[in-house]
């Protein structure tokens, strides 16, 4: 009730006009500046049919065209040296920030949204977990989802033979699989909880052993990953890179040493191959701690992004900087976003984050 409330005020205030009116007085008397970093991960051309691929996939070359095409048009697309200089005050921006990020280092970022970008001349910061791309390995997710996609209901019942952890067969028991609604539920609390797991691997090699090697190997199309050849090419063409560690831990769940192994392999593989030394880091699944952040300052980084939502000004920590995740966001939610953006750095930080929960 209250979200169908809040999508009626967003049409509302967008087919009005208010939105625009507000952004167009906010460009000519505002005298304070911010920036937006986004959060997108795989890029598909066409929007996902199965339930599955709905989990796995966030935008596609339609939405991200809408998003891009009224976000340029109201902020200035930078990157991250230029937000570093801005925050070290040695750049101006002349409108608010915009900072579009992509985690994982998807194929389809070069093929699908490197051509948008490209369009309306927006830099593209892409977050490589290094590992991935040397050794070709695929994310647990996407094995996850290879399982779930291909199961059959007879054999996800027999899992209950196997050693699995309580919480798993839970799960098990709970869906029968016979429908893709079913495959979504079961995927998505797998995901949970292995997430939450030191080591998914176990849990999900017993999983795996239930479905024949083709289909626990095989990469669906949108979830390929880019190549070092790749990167090389896309560094000419609007795209600069960060780390987003080398295996893609939980870093909290890591001891000191292991976390700066992750970050240091990952910095001297990125310059071995691109010759030039990353300065920013996205953590793994947004997850960090005082800990982590002091170990990502010690590595070197001049900026580490988080999944808290938020705006940037000049006093964000530069080590737990928020990213905004918009989702399939229609044109009147993007609008909205704008103003609650371009609103909401005006006001204290706690009152601001209570307001940018309206914005998504
Ligand atoms: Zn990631």
């Amino acid at each position: 009730m209250k979200q169908a409330l809040l999508g009626f005020l967003k049409r509302a205030c967008y087919l009005l006009g208010l939105v625009q009116i507000y952004l167009l007085i906010e460009r000519k008397l505002g005298w304070k500046r911010s920036v937006v970093s986004l959060c997108y991960h795989s890029i598909p051309a066409e929007a996902p049919t199965d339930a599955i691929s709905m989990l796995e996939g966030g935008n596609c070359r339609a939405t991200l065209d809408a998003q891009i095409n009224i976000l340029s048009k109201w902020l200035q697309p930078i990157d991250d040296s230029t937000l570093l200089g801005w925050l070290n005050r040695k750049v101006t921006l002349n409108r608010d920030g915009l900072l579009i990020t992509f985690d994982d280092g998807y194929k389809n970022n070069q093929t699908v949204a490197g051509p948008i970008l490209k369009n309306y001349g927006v830099p593209g910061l892409i977050f490589i977990p290094t590992d991935s791309i040397t050794s070709r390995n695929l994310f647990w997710w996407t094995r996850l989802s290879n399982v779930m996609r291909h199961i059959d209901p007879t054999a996800w019942k027999k899992l209950t033979d196997h050693e699995l952890p309580d919480p798993v067969l839970k799960i098990i028991a709970a869906e029968d699989l016979t429908s893709w609604a079913s495959r979504k539920r079961a995927r998505r609390q797998l995901a949970i909880w292995l997430d939450r797991q030191d080591s998914p691997e176990p849990a999900l090699t017993t999983i795996e052993s239930t479905t024949s090697r083709k289909h626990v190997e095989s990469t669906p199309k949108q979830m390929e990953v880019l190549e070092w050849d790749d990167l090389s090419l896309m560094q000419n063409d609007l795209f600069c890179f960060g780390s987003h560690t080398h295996t893609h831990p939980r870093l909290t769940k890591l001891t000191d040493e292991a976390i700066q192994d992750e970050l240091g392999t990952s910095c001297q593989e990125l310059f071995q191959r691109l010759k030039q030394r990353p300065i920013s880091l996205a953590y793994p699944a947004g997850d960090f701690d005082d800990r982590v952040a002091n170990c990502a300052k010690t590595a070197g980084f001049e900026l580490a992004f988080t999944t808290l939502a938020g705006i940037i000004d000049r006093q964000s920590d530069r080590m737990q900087l928020p990213r905004i995740y918009l989702g399939y966001s229609k044109p009147h939610e993007i609008y909205f976003f704008l103003a609650i953006i371009n609103l909401v750095k005006y006001f204290p930080r706690n009152l601001a984050g209570r307001l940018m929960k309206l914005a998504r």
